[in-house]
């Protein structure tokens, strides 16, 4: 079974059904712990990271995904999914928790407000060809990595400052953009050898 789930709480899985559909991959909604029971990995999107820990808690499937990412599952997480995905946040709501699992800290909306949102062209270490086009919406930054965990692109340093914006710690893939929306599949492709064991 190679069936890729999407966290469909809350959030643009859609696009990310789409995205992985696209490439070609087994791709299906998730709501429920039976439906993520189907799935071998995971993809968190973006959108709103404390109505997601809400409603995964409300759906009851929080518990589960912990366990799984703790017993090795593959997962993406993107802009709000990233947080999702942080052990640590900083500047998050004082009763916000995160599945974690990925050993870094997080600030949310580092680069400001929604009309601060903004795209930079960024080189992924193990993405071949031109730099992904990213799209920043009240995106996170990640503030420090810990052992074990690969910084895969970084903002220029410019008016965004230096930022790192995408990391890589074995199965588990995480962006402050959202490549969902831009029509490049190639984070998703790297997600998908990922949870293949191709890389
Ligand atoms: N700012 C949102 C959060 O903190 C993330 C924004 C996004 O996913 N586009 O969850």
């Amino acid at each position: 079974n190679d069936t890729i789930g999407v966290l469909a709480l809350q959030g643009d899985f859609r696009e990310h059904l789409q995205a992985l559909r696209a490439i070609g991959a087994d791709a299906m909604a998730v709501r429920t712990a039976a439906e993520l029971g189907r799935c071998q990995a995971l993809v968190l999107p973006g959108g709103e990271s404390t109505t997601i820990d809400k409603l995964a808690r409300a759906f009851g499937v929080r518990d589960l995904i912990r366990e799984r990412i703790a017993a090795g599952m593959p997962v993406y997480g993107s802009c709000a999914g990233m947080i999702l995905l942080a052990d640590r946040i900083e500047g998050g709501t004082s009763d916000q928790e995160t599945f974690g699992g990925l050993d870094i800290v997080v600030r949310r909306n580092a680069f400001g407000r929604q009309v601060d949102s903004f795209e930079e062209d960024i080189d992924i270490a193990g993405i071949e060809g031109p730099p992904v086009r990213a799209v920043f919406i009240r995106a996170p930054a990640v503030l420090e990595v810990g052992q074990g965990v690969d910084v895969i692109g970084r903002t220029a340093a410019g008016a965004a400052g230096d930022r790192i914006v995408a990391v890589r710690s074995g199965n588990l893939l995480a962006t402050s953009f959202h490549p969902e929306v831009t029509g490049d599949r190639r984070i998703h492709e790297l997600f998908v050898k990922i949870a293949r064991k191709e890389l």
